[in-house]
């Protein structure tokens, strides 16, 4: 492993003048659990490392009924999972749950995960599910972005290595809504997905439903969201055939590859069964039952 320069900076200012000064490559460091592994194995090579977790603005866990839920970049796993804050957001919960085991999950944060854009990366699909927003600092100044533009393919984002991403903000759920994530992995668990799914549903009084959002994870070079498949359901009251025809219309937008780990047909097939199964547990939430995130 080379050395390098470590740095803890405790401000964004402070953070982005080290982008300015240092010399060299730079690796920025939350949870460390995958950056201290890329560096250990050669697969990053950094003269400077900038620990981010000393920025209390990137430790911000809240949520109102007006703005929603604001996540630092630096907020844990583990922190998603039990805080009040972020009940109203299964779909986020669901993938804070299943990224590696407890222990990985009291360092790993939404934003390394984020950041670190593997197509397959758990809680991405459920970000851009859930709507959110990225806010994120550069020497230029601070930008928000659907987080859906945030990555650009597979480990690169718009950060391009020279800025700091802050949190994310996922605007207020609607009164009667729902939304989970689900993954198909060959193993129970410590496995990266094979493909994934997220979906968001908001009902009417009447039962119809109001608003959707579904994405897809694992079956490109970055999660995608779903827009046409989701609107077939607007306006509409879900049956198990509405439902399976929007699985696979969702399904079309998938672009995966062939590898050990699943066929380009596989994962097309997996698409779509994922986003019917998401779609049903999050109207199933919606309409108020309580569904546990599953463990895996
Ligand atoms: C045993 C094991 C099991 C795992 N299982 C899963 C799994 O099931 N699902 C899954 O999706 N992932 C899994 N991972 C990968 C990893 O745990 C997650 O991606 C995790 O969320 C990364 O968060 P972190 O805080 O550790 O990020 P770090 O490793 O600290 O950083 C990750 C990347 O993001 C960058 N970065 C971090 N913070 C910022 C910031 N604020 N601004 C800009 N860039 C930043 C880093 O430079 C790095 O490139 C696993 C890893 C291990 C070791």
């Amino acid at each position: 492993m080379q050395s390098f320069t470590y740095h803890a900076p405790t401000s964004i200012s402070e953070a982005l003048q080290l982008f300015a000064k240092c010399e060299g490559t730079i690796a920025l460091l939350a949870g460390g659990t995958d950056i201290l592994v890329q560096l250990r194995e050669n697969h990053r090579q950094a003269d400077h490392v900038i620990d981010v977790k000393h920025i209390p603005e990137l430790h911000r866990l809240g949520c109102d009924p007006t703005q929603g839920l604001v996540l630092g970049a630096a907020v844990t796993c583990s922190q998603v999972l039990h805080s009040d804050a972020t009940q109203d957001y299964s779909a986020l919960r669901d993938s804070a749950q299943i990224i590696g085991g407890w222990q990985i999950q009291t360092r790993a944060s939404i934003g390394g995960n984020l950041c670190n854009s593997s197509p397959a990366a758990d809680s991405v699909p459920s970000l851009i599910a859930l709507g959110a927003e990225v806010d994120y600092a550069t020497l230029e100044g601070r930008q928000t972005i659907p987080v859906r533009e945030f990555c650009t393919g597979p480990g690169t984002n718009i950060l391009n290595r020279r800025g700091l991403l802050i949190g994310m903000h996922l605007p207020p759920v609607g009164a009667r809504s729902g939304s989970a994530y689900e993954r198909f992995i060959p193993r129970y668990e410590m496995d990266i997905a094979v493909a994934c799914a997220a979906s968001y549903v908001e009902l009417d009084n009447d039962g119809t439903i109001s608003a959707v959002r579904i994405a897809l994870g694992a079956v490109g070079p970055k999660a995608i969201g779903c827009p046409e498949a989701a609107n077939l359901l607007v306006g509409k009251a879900a049956d198990d055939e509405l439902i399976q025809k929007v699985a696979d219309q969702a399904a079309t937008m998938a672009s995966p590859i062939n590898d050990m780990r699943g066929t380009i047909e596989f994962r097309e097939h997996l698409a779509s069964v994922l986003v019917k199964r998401t779609l049903q547990t999050a109207l199933r939430r919606a309409a108020g039952e309580v569904i546990v995130s599953h463990p895996h």
